[in-house]
């Protein structure tokens, strides 16, 4: 009989990664990703509970980190099997992991310069991966899995990628394989998309599946009217423009980066947005959006409507893209009329931290909050209200006006999770995944009332049998 065990987003949101051993022997991986917060870090560097060696197959639902995060440490210990995705996922995990390799790799250069002046530096861990070892994923055989077209991975076995509507390349992995005469389906959701998102198409349906494992991220709500939070934004920018001030953006650079610069589009076509210069300043959200384009196909209606009429999706006459440094800094001359789109997107690094300190202090700026705040982040305490913020060194009054606008989310809400189950015929076990346990247990009762199945929360390691 077949087997799941969850090693990675059981009872939590982070650390995706799903082992689905078949009766034959085959072992197949579903996401290796990095579990992400505070103090997180010790378990990213633990045994995975599997012998990488043993996995032949891996399938990747899509390109974020917590999705991808362990790859290169899969491989590291020993993983040469296949890997599975949509191109636009392989183009995506690249520019992701190499980020990644290279966050790592400088915070271990200045933890070790640090301790060295402490004749401490043998205590501190190396990196998790390097640059190198990203590289050498790259050397793997990988498949690229068209939407909605069967692949075979092995024999007997196949794998069907659909549209998750989530981020660039994201999907939802069906595995059909044959057992005691019998032909199963098992369906794993990855992350699904939110259905008002601007950016992405809403997520596809899967027919059939004798077992699903859902993700659970907002199975316990439904988000905030999209129409109310693109309103309040459009207010927030144009005051603020208007006011001759600059408006600061931290953004997440897959997604909402694009989301953003939508709606600023979309502002521009419809003569809302007073005359301004957009920065993007960030060089992995412009590589991130430059992939958007390019599999702009694969996007949702409004993207593909900017680019049959004018030939992009994104840009637009006020729109700068500035990879480099210098460029970056010369945007601190701009006194006024300025809208800069940066990372990280809580703050915690980047170039964020710049501009913060050079606008701050000035009250007719103003920051917008486009995403989620983690406890302890910067952004979190700064959406939180304090007055001051300490930024490389310098104690910086907050002057500014500070919006947090809740809406956007590229996750489904409890609706939309609902509705995409209740399309699936002939639906055996539901198991829940990625979610934190209080939340899943008010999914686990909305799925019971409202399409009448009973779902069961997944532990960690637990065997599911089939
Ligand atoms: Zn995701």
């Amino acid at each position: 009989m077949a087997i799941v065990q969850s090693f990675g987003a059981a009872e939590e949101v982070t650390g995706s990664c799903h082992l689905l051993k078949l009766r034959n022997g085959l072992r197949i991986l579903i996401d290796c990703g990095m579990f992400q917060g505070e103090g997180e870090d010790e378990k990213n560097r633990q045994h995975f509970g599997f012998d990488p060696r043993k996995v032949d197959i891996l399938l990747i639902t899509h390109a974020h980190l917590d999705h991808v995060g362990r790859i290169p440490k899969l491989v590291k210990e020993g993983f040469d099997g296949i890997i599975v995705a949509t191109k636009a996922t392989f183009e995506l995990a690249q520019v992701v992991l190499f980020d990644s390799a290279k966050l790592m790799e400088e915070e271990y250069r200045t933890r070790y310069r640090k301790a060295q002046r402490r004749g401490e530096e043998k205590s501190v861990p190396k990196p998790l991966y390097t640059t190198e070892d990203v590289e050498d994923t790259w050397l793997l055989t990988h498949i690229r899995a068209k939407y909605d077209r069967p692949l075979k991975v092995a024999k007997g076995v196949k794998v069907i990628f659909r549209n998750a509507g989530h981020i660039l390349g994201s999907a939802t992995v069906e595995i059909r394989f044959k057992e005691e005469g019998k032909t199963h389906k098992v369906v794993f959701s990855g992350d699904l998309g939110n259905r008002d998102d601007l950016v992405m198409p809403y997520v596809e349906n899967v027919p059939e599946a004798d077992m699903l494992f859902i993700e659970s991220t907002y199975g316990d709500r439904n988000h905030k009217n999209m129409k109310e939070t693109i309103k309040e934004f459009k207010k927030a920018i144009r005051k603020t423009l208007l006011n001759r001030g600059n408006v600061i953006i931290p953004s997440f650079a897959i997604e909402r980066t694009q989301e953003v610069l939508c709606i600023l589009k979309d502002m521009y076509r419809e003569r809302e947005l007073p005359r301004c210069k957009v920065f993007l300043d960030s060089p992995m959200a412009i590589k991130a959006t430059h992939l958007f384009s390019k599999f702009h196909r694969q996007l949702g209606p409004k993207c593909n409507l900017f680019y049959k009429e004018d030939g992009d999706v994104f840009d637009f006459p006020y729109l700068r893209f500035t990879c480099d440094v210098e460029s970056s800094k010369k945007i601190n001359e701009i006194e006024r009329g300025a809208i800069i789109i940066a990372g990280s997107g809580m703050c915690t690094g980047g170039r964020i931290l710049h501009h913060f300190k050079n606008r701050l202090w000035n009250e007719r700026n103003c920051v917008i909050f486009v995403g989620y705040q983690a406890e302890g982040t910067l952004g979190r305490y700064i959406v939180d209200g304090v007055k001051w913020v300490r930024i490389y060194r310098e104690e910086i009054r907050i002057r500014a006006k500070i919006y947090t606008i809740n809406g956007f989310s590229a996750h489904a809400d409890q609706q939309d999770l609902i509705d995409w189950i209740a399309h699936i015929k002939k639906l055996g076990k539901i198991c829940l995944v990625h979610g934190e346990r209080e939340k899943q247990s008010v999914f686990k009762k909305a799925i019971r009332e409202k399409v009448g199945k009973r779902a069961h929360i997944v532990r960690p390691k637990e065997k599911i049998y089939l």
